[in-house]
């Protein structure tokens, strides 16, 4: 049976939005087409992972303090992770974990918590608790050439600067920062975005993508995925594309 091995970063501190459901729709999608879902937690004090021993690498977001906490964890494995990406491993992450990816992230208390570097990106708070950016938000990105709408729910403070490929254009909401036309950040094996909902469970085109791309990866096929029934996602999806995009309500 073909299987895909799956790192759950901080499991029990990027906890905030409800992220887990991620890690959810990921082993519902694979286990109904008969792939198994390996999935490892990794969290401060655990044992070092490998990170290239890994398909797939997924982090969910959390507050301030806690980016914080586990910052200087995550840093020491900066060099694992950059291989990890080089070599391919697919990482998924939302909003604190997307932010943590880049050069800092400054708190709203002005705080600057160190980045990986990684990427060239950083993220800066406003400097008052009450603006955020807060509510639905939809999204197109370009998978595999098919423009596709992505929809979720956005909540930070933080407002993300310096990104050449975003994850898609803002079709409603604010993106990576108030009033942005861009949204998030897609290079190759890597979606880094402020989409919560939880993400993958309003978008089951983009689960897919990223299963297709991780198993193709390691068994070196071009796996057809067997469709599954979405006709209840997609009737969801349907709702809220009209609610969001041509009634504007
Ligand atoms: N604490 C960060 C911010 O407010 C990330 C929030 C999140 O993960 N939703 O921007």
């Amino acid at each position: 049976m073909k299987e895909l091995k799956i790192l759950y970063l901080y499991p029990d501190i990027l906890e905030l939005y409800g992220d887990f459901g991620n890690i959810q729709v990921l082993k519902y999608r694979l286990e109904k087409r008969g792939f198994k879902a390996i999935i490892e937690p990794y969290s401060i004090g655990d044992t070092p992972p490998n990170f290239c021993d890994y398909d797939l690498v997924f982090a969910g977001g959390g507050a301030d303090q806690e980016q914080g906490i586990l910052a200087q964890d995550l840093i020491t494995y900066k060099e694992n992770i950059k291989q990890a990406v080089d070599n391919g491993t697919f990482f998924l992450l939302i909003c604190g974990a997307y932010q943590l990816f880049g050069k800092y992230y400054k708190g709203v208390e002005g705080n600057k918590i160190p980045g990986l570097e990684i990427f060239d990106y950083y993220t800066e708070a406003i400097a008052d608790r009450k603006k955020r950016c807060i509510g639905n938000i939809v999204i197109e990105a370009n998978l595999n050439g098919k423009q596709t709408k992505i929809i979720g729910f956005e909540n930070h403070g933080g407002q993300t600067f310096d990104i050449d490929t975003p994850f898609g254009s803002v079709l409603f909401g604010n993106g990576n920062k108030f009033g942005d036309t861009k949204e998030g950040f897609f290079l190759d094996n890597v979606i880094a975005t402020y989409l919560h909902g939880p993400l993958l469970s309003k978008n089951p085109e983009l689960t897919d993508y990223i299963i297709k791309y991780c198993l193709d990866r390691k068994y070196d096929e071009d796996i057809i995925l067997e469709p599954l029934d979405d006709e209840f996602e997609n009737k969801c999806r349907e709702q809220l594309l009209d609610r969001f995009l041509t009634n504007n309500k």
